[in-house]
């Protein structure tokens, strides 16, 4: 067998989809397996989105399209950022991507030379120090504490920045979390941006309209012209419209940007898959009741998740006010020993024991940057939440000292 790049020697798998892989073939196997994986919407794609799509293909929508996207689609990004968030912007801004994590990794490719720096607030999302290091970078890590909700502050994004530093992670609402920045809190912040004229903002809002209060989603974009100017915002269909599968996400940025991302994009993938393109038009741009009702039902399993999980003795949490996700700090139970009388010293550890022993499949938080927790994805049923979490309370009470 031939060497492999060290390029992909250095990498590690995605974390997030290896649980729910594992999930998945026990589940095959006959286990009654209760999965809080990976973070994908438990609901169907809308009907009025399906359609979309199929007759898109009915219509002969098999060919290559533009690289950046169809004109159609591209301002129907415009559209939605003018009527949602009051931003002008012109096609010419936007490019559409296989997934906001595709649309993520070319940002990362157009724009960080090796050896510059992503300034990353953990916890974050495991694949974006993948694609910077991908890309050459380095990655430097800004700590974030339960006590401050995991946001990071001004003065710490301030000590952290050096002439090397390239862009700023800001996921809002964040994965894994589940916080949202207020706007204040997001004004502190591009205030010391705009004192390091070399620093980008890669601003992930994939969950920007799933968020349940108290504070209110502010697109990082908005907060003024220069700002905007330095400012890549990442956003698709994935999270609010149950599309995870569909992969189509999109970036909005400079022209020159977005040029960059395009040339990359044209040797890479080329355009999106064709009938999926009228497919996101008509989940931006048609009814969005469908949306609105998953909100809502986010929003209760938000509220009981929490409810249950602060019940459990031994683990400490943060209210999810945003996103699927909540992170609970588990390391009070380290040192403790499990029914096969195993040491639990890590998240890693517990994750694996929790599954073994009661079928339940949580993400262990090392990948996340925070190895005292792990992270449920609540985008599942109540019932399989009531489920999961009565059987996450039975092996902590199981644990022997
Ligand atoms: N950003 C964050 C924070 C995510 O959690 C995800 C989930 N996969 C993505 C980006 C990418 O989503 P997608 O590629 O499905 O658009
Ligand atoms: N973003 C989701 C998660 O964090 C889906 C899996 C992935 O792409 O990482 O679980």
């Amino acid at each position: 067998m031939t060497e492999l790049s060290e390029r992909v020697l250095r990498l590690k798998p995605s974390s997030t989809l290896a649980v729910t892989t594992t999930a998945r073939e026990l589940r095959e196997q006959g286990y009654d397996v209760v999965s809080f994986g990976a973070g994908e919407p438990d609901f169907n794609t809308p009907e009025n989105i399906v359609e979309a799509g199929c007759q898109a293909l009915r219509q002969g929508k098999a060919r290559y399209e533009n690289v950046a996207g169809t004109p159609a689609a591209r301002q129907a990004v415009a559209d939605y950022f003018k009527s949602r968030f009051n931003r002008d912007i012109t096609p010419a801004n936007v490019i559409i991507s296989t997934g906001a994590k595709h649309a993520l990794y070319l940002a990362f490719m157009a724009l960080m030379n090796p050896g510059q720096e992503l300034l990353l607030p953990s916890p974050y999302w495991v694949s974006y120090p993948a694609q910077a290091q991908l890309a050459g970078g380095t990655v430097k890590e800004i700590p974030g504490s339960l006590e401050n909700n995991f946001k990071i502050t001004p003065d710490q994004l301030e000590e952290a920045i050096t002439p090397n530093s390239k862009v700023l992670m800001l996921c809002s609402p964040s994965n894994p979390a589940g916080v949202v920045y207020s706007r204040q809190e997001l004004e502190a912040i591009a205030e010391v941006v705009l004192r390091h004229p070399n620093l980008m903002v890669f601003a992930d809002e994939i969950y920007e309209r799933l968020v349940y209060g108290p504070e209110e989603f502010t697109s990082f974009a908005t907060l003024s012209p220069e700002i905007a100017q330095r400012t890549v915002t990442f956003n698709g269909v994935s999270k609010s419209y149950a599309m995870t599968g569909w992969r189509v996400g999109y970036a909005v940025a400079e022209e020159p940007i977005i040029k960059a991302m395009t040339k990359l994009q044209g040797h890479m993938t080329s355009s999106i898959t064709a009938c999926t393109m009228p497919a996101m038009i008509e989940a931006l741009t048609g009814p969005q009741d469908a949306v609105n009702s998953m909100v809502k039902q986010f929003a209760q399993r938000a509220a009981r998740i929490y409810d249950l999980m602060k019940a459990i003795p031994g683990i400490k949490c943060a209210r999810p006010t945003g996103a699927f996700y909540i992170l609970p700090d588990i390391s009070a139970l380290f040192g403790k020993k499990d029914a096969d009388g195993k040491d639990l010293n890590s998240a890693a550890e517990f994750a694996q024991s929790l599954l073994r022993h009661k079928y339940v499949a949580v993400v262990p938080g090392e990948d996340f940057g925070a190895p005292n927790h792990i992270r449920l994805s609540f985008a599942t049923s109540m019932e399989q939440i009531d489920k999961g979490l009565q059987r996450l309370a039975e092996f902590v009470a199981e644990l022997q000292p």
